[in-house]
């Protein structure tokens, strides 16, 4: 299917998708991309768009280092030159990408499931490093925000009017269908989710579901569900449980069919997150029986 390029900001484009990608173009038809889609079959979609459209492609913002959103970037650097930006964190993630299933797997070698198009992307060199504040890669001007939470290193781009907010905030039908949003950091999520409300675009665009001019609402649906599901890790750990009990009744809690070592690994990071963001935040504590780790909340 043929890719759409929607304008929706003073030469802002919107690239709808599987994953949503943003164009920022000059007065002389050069184009920036914010992200590059999963694979060559998009990228390939991504530059067609872009030639058909009179733009020729400069370069490429990679909002974090997660296969849907930079797999396709080594065919765009390799067919039209376009230079790579990221944030430090993701960069190393970008030029060493066995390091997301390596991480998924607690650091050992991943076992072939996890190697694969979804959590494995070919190697991308970053050129460019952008830190948060305004910026001028390939000399378009933007404003780059930390949005980190769902990864460590996420950065969104704001430009003529629109925020490219990409995995900040996923739609609120999307939560309902995935049950809990993957974040790695709670506590940086959160505060991400404080900073969308106080911006004053007219256009949000997150990654998956559509650009929305309210971004409000979109932020309290992902702000509940986090919180419900701090609530229940909480009231969980009333009695004594290990991780993968906690996943497990995440799972139950929220609907959440296991299905294969990708969904389980991404859960379990989720799971994760908050049982981190739980300890660090006094709520709760571990202790060690017959070689299990369990948590529980704290008693005063
Ligand atoms: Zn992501």
């Amino acid at each position: 299917m043929a890719l759409k390029l929607n304008r929706i900001g003073d030469n802002v484009y919107c690239i709808d998708a599987a994953v949503n990608m943003g164009l920022i173009t000059g007065d002389g038809g050069e184009a920036l991309l914010v992200d590059a889609g999963i694979d060559d079959s998009v990228s390939r979609k991504v530059k067609r768009i872009i030639e058909e459209n009179g733009f020729k492609l400069k370069g490429i913002i990679i909002t974090h280092a997660h296969a849907d959103h930079c797999g396709g970037a080594p065919h765009l650097v390799k067919t039209t030159g376009a230079r790579v930006f990221s944030n430090a964190y993701e960069k190393t993630v970008l030029e060493f990408p066995i390091w997301e299933p390596v991480y998924l797997f607690s650091g050992a070698y991943p076992p072939a499931p996890l190697r694969n198009k979804f959590l494995l992307a070919p190697g991308v060199k970053v050129d460019g490093v952008l830190e948060a504040g305004v910026q001028t890669p390939e000399g378009f001007e933007v404003e780059i925000l930390d949005l980190s939470g769902h990864t460590p290193g996420q950065i969104g781009v704001a430009a003529g009017g629109v925020l490219f907010c990409a995995d900040s905030v996923i739609a609120p039908g999307y939560i309902e269908k995935h049950g809990v949003p993957l974040n790695a950091d709670i506590k940086k999520a959160l505060k991400t989710l404080d900073l969308l409300e106080e911006r004053s675009e007219g256009f949000f665009v997150p990654s998956h579901g559509d650009p929305v001019e309210n971004i409000r609402p979109v932020v309290s649906a992902n702000r509940k569900r986090i919180l419900e599901t701090v609530e229940y890790v909480m009231e969980s750990l009333r009695e004594p449980r290990t991780a993968e009990e906690v996943l497990a009744g995440v799972c139950d809690r929220f609907g959440i069919v296991m299905g294969n070592m990708t969904q389980y690994y991404l859960m379990n990071l989720t799971v994760m997150a908050y049982i981190g963001y739980l300890l660090d935040e006094g709520e709760i504590t571990n202790f060690y029986e017959s070689g299990r780790q369990f948590f529980r909340v704290k008693t005063a």
